[in-house]
């Protein structure tokens, strides 16, 4: 592959650079510009692309249909500037979580031209808490290393989503992060004493904080509580529909590492209308997708719209990118993708000053419909 070089701001694992980045599919050198050269504040903003851990579908497929749908929702998350991402499950019985994984792993070790990279599994659910479902079928098993094994055989599993309170879910915290996996804290009705001991336990982060988990109350702190006072990292869905502003202010003052998910459901990126979720009927209307029941069904958020999101509430540009890039990767342990530095991957998405994408970058090569996003 012959290098591209590219000019304009670049956000550097140590801050913005003006210059040019020179890349085949990894990173080659970047240049810092000459002090000669005027550097005009309208450069096209040069980011990482973004690291999406939490992503059921988009454009009308959901990855539970397993076969083809994971790369199809890949290719669409890529036009927004996903360049990798983690295919996650929905609770539903065993044979249909194993179909969506043997299309995962198909997805994962054959990666096709425009689409996101697949690093691996987000087995969100079987093992949540029946009180705690939100969009989640009613299909919950209880959680066993046996079990979990033999999906991970399937397809790599990364993040696994459980509700610790639930009888012999918190004694298999230890043996799942043993095998590699981040355990997260989500759809759960346990107690900030749960949450605790979880996090005693090898527990990692939270699962969409604040939605699906106990809230905070001064007296019972609840799970909310529990990642607030000790976690490091947590996902958080910014569509602005899912947690009011002030509730994400609150928890990037608390949690260091905070970054940020789609949650992006089929009727991502698709008109108002009707849809399916795993096994559920949902609808789009507004921005959200809800239930019949009217809660929330997972979003219809793309990253580079949680980006400009995040940057509305007043977030720098460059911490807002580090919570869509570089924390997820490092929250995975990836040390050569989520930043643009010399020997890492050339995941790069291009920006025009109002935050629209103009052009991705998947490993060194040109998305071919990255300038029109859908
Ligand atoms: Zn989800």
């Amino acid at each position: 592959m012959a290098p591209t070089t590219l000019y304009g701001r670049i956000l550097t694992p140590t801050g913005w650079m003006h210059g040019e980045l020179t890349f085949d599919q990894r990173v080659i050198k970047l240049n810092e510009a000459s002090t000669r050269v005027t550097v005009s504040e309208d450069l096209p903003i040069i980011l990482p692309g973004f690291i999406d851990l939490h992503v059921h579908g988009g454009h009308n497929v959901d990855i539970m249909q397993g076969n083809r749908s994971a790369i199809d929702v890949a290719k669409i998350h890529a036009r927004h500037g996903t360049t990798s991402m983690l295919g996650t499950t929905m609770t539903a019985p065993e044979a249909d979580i194993e179909h969506a994984l043997r299309g995962l792993s198909k997805a994962i070790r054959e990666p096709e031209k425009d689409a996101a990279r697949i690093l691996g599994v987000h087995l969100e659910g079987p093992f949540l808490s029946p009180k705690r479902l939100g969009a989640q079928p009613p299909v919950v098993i209880e959680a066993t290393l046996a079990l979990t094994e033999y999906f991970h055989a399937i397809a790599p599993i990364r993040v696994l989503t459980l509700a610790p309170e639930i009888a012999g879910h918190l004694g298999l915290i230890p043996a799942l992060s043993a095998m590699g996996i981040r355990v997260q804290i989500g759809h759960s009705a346990g107690s900030y004493e749960d949450g605790v001991a979880a996090l005693r336990a090898g527990v990692a982060g939270f699962t969409h904080l604040f939605n699906g988990m106990t809230g905070l109350n001064h007296y019972q702190p609840g799970m909310v509580g529990a990642a607030l006072a000790h976690a490091n990292y947590a996902e958080l869905i910014p569509d602005l529909q899912h947690v009011h502003p002030g509730a994400i202010r609150t928890a990037l003052r608390a949690i260091p590492r905070l970054y940020c998910v789609t949650d992006a459901t089929a009727a991502t990126g698709m008109p108002d209308g009707e849809y399916s979720l795993g096994s559920q009927q949902v609808f789009k209307c507004l921005g959200c997708v809800r239930l019949a029941s009217g809660s929330l069904a997972g979003s219809a958020l793309t990253m580079d719209q949680a980006l400009r999101n995040l940057v509305s509430l007043g977030l720098a540009l460059d911490d807002a990118s580090n919570r869509l890039s570089r924390f997820p990767a490092d929250y995975l342990g990836v040390q050569d993708r989520g930043r643009i530095a010399p020997g890492a991957w050339a995941d790069l998405v291009v920006l025009d000053q109002q935050l629209e994408v103009r052009h991705v970058f998947l490993e060194g090569r040109l998305l071919n419909s990255g300038s029109n996003p859908p």
